[in-house]
């Protein structure tokens, strides 16, 4: 964790971390009823809605001031009642790849991560979906303290559009997209336990009118929640979903999974199935390698079985250390006669590439450092200490 750090530079454009949180109520949360009226008080038509909204998600204003085709009165009026963004940006950090990772203040205090990763021509935002995760897988430090609360349909969708802001639209560079293309929920939380506020925010993000990244280009990553994997085959969209396994067995799985006692990798396997079957959609299997513990031959056996025949394909993830955690990374012979034992069964699989992976080997954990830096400089505050100022 922290010894990746000094790969990272602070973008000197961040926001201070010691400026005043927003105190009004993002827009992007206002229920459109509610809005209406507030227009309507002022004599307003309700068209002033998409035009904010098109403002916020096309053209990257990031305050009302900047929203020229409104009346200069109402700008001001909005400034006064809303905020563009309810989350301020706590820490941004960028990687030598060009991948951003931003810690967002919400305006309870809670924090939450997201990454933007910029590669051949792609523009992929990581955005997370819960403050905590309440799964408990044994490895990941995005559930350690447990779940606080999900996130709203704005806090979402503030995610990706600040991570759009910061692709540069006019870019030359034949590998930078100068817009955001793919979106992967695999930042904190289980997408599974906020799925309709979920749902709500990638329509945003899929309509024309929106941010314009369609369904195949969204990723859902799940612990493997069988009644939600099968309402998300019912929606009809072409999300791609990715069923974290990690344990070939259910003993094994419910020692790292501790989900699995309620759900079973079976039930979970048909419910995949049937997303499969009902989006034509091929589902990808997470697979976290742990060391010595789910990384041995009887174990590629065991999950190269599972998957044999179905459509399906393996995605291992070398498992990024976590601070204070007792795993390890596998050895690399370990590794390479695993993936050679799926791929002789027939089964598609690939080491997760990478790129970003300074920053993807902090996944959860920034979080937690800058929660920790923050309670003590509140501390340092109480005993009279100037605040510690960062650049
Ligand atoms: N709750 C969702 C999203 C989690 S993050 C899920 O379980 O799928 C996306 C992926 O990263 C999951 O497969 C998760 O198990 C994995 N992950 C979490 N911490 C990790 C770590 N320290 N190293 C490697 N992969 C990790």
């Amino acid at each position: 964790m922290s010894a990746t750090l000094p790969l990272l530079t602070v973008d000197p454009s961040t926001p201070r971390a010691d400026a005043p949180a927003p105190p009004r109520p993002g827009i992007l949360d206002v229920p459109p009823e509610q809005l209406r009226a507030w227009l309507a008080e002022r004599g307003q038509p309700p068209m002033r809605i998409n035009q904010i909204r098109r403002q916020i998600l096309a053209n990257r204003a990031e305050s009302f001031d900047a929203m020229s085709d409104l009346p200069k009165a109402l700008r001001t009026d909005l400034s006064s009642s809303f905020a563009v963004f309810s989350t301020r940006v706590e820490r941004h950090l960028v990687a030598t790849d060009d991948t951003h990772k931003l810690v967002l203040r919400l305006h309870d205090d809670r924090m939450i991560e997201c990454v933007l990763i910029q590669d051949d021509g792609r523009a992929t935002a990581c955005i997370s979906t819960q403050v905590g995760c309440g799964m408990g897988c044994v490895f990941c430090a995005s559930g350690l303290n447990g779940v606080v609360r999900n996130l709203t349909i704005g806090e979402m969708l503030e995610q990706l559009v600040r991570l759009r802001n910061l692709t540069d639209a006019n870019t030359t560079n034949p590998d930078r997209s100068p817009r955001l293309t793919h979106i992967v929920v695999m930042g904190i939380g289980e997408p599974l336990a906020n799925l309709e506020d979920l749902l709500a925010a990638l329509a945003v993000a899929g309509d024309k009118n929106g941010l314009g990244i369609g369904a195949r280009h969204i990723t859902i990553s799940t612990v493997g929640l069988p009644a939600k994997i099968r309402r998300l085959a019912e929606v009809g969209k072409q999300y791609h979903l990715a069923v974290s396994l990690h344990a070939p067995n259910d003993a094994l799985r419910t020692r790292i999974v501790p989900t699995n006692d309620k759900t079973g990798v079976d039930a979970i396997l048909e419910a995949a199935d049937e997303f499969f079957t009902k989006t034509g959609r091929q589902v990808t299997y997470e697979y976290v390698v742990l060391g010595g513990l789910n990384d041995q031959l009887e174990h590629a056996r065991q999950l190269a079985g599972l998957l044999v025949g179905r459509k399906s394909h393996v995605n291992l993830i070398p498992w990024n250390d976590v601070e204070g955690l007792p795993y390890r990374r596998p050895h690399d012979d370990d590794l390479q006669l695993f993936i050679d034992t799926i791929r002789r069964a027939g089964v598609s699989v690939k080491v997760r590439k990478r790129k970003g992976s300074e920053i993807d080997a902090a996944c959860g954990q920034l979080r937690r450092k800058v929660e920790a830096e923050t309670n003590q400089k509140v501390t340092e505050n109480t005993e009279g200490g100037e605040p510690e100022k960062r650049t």
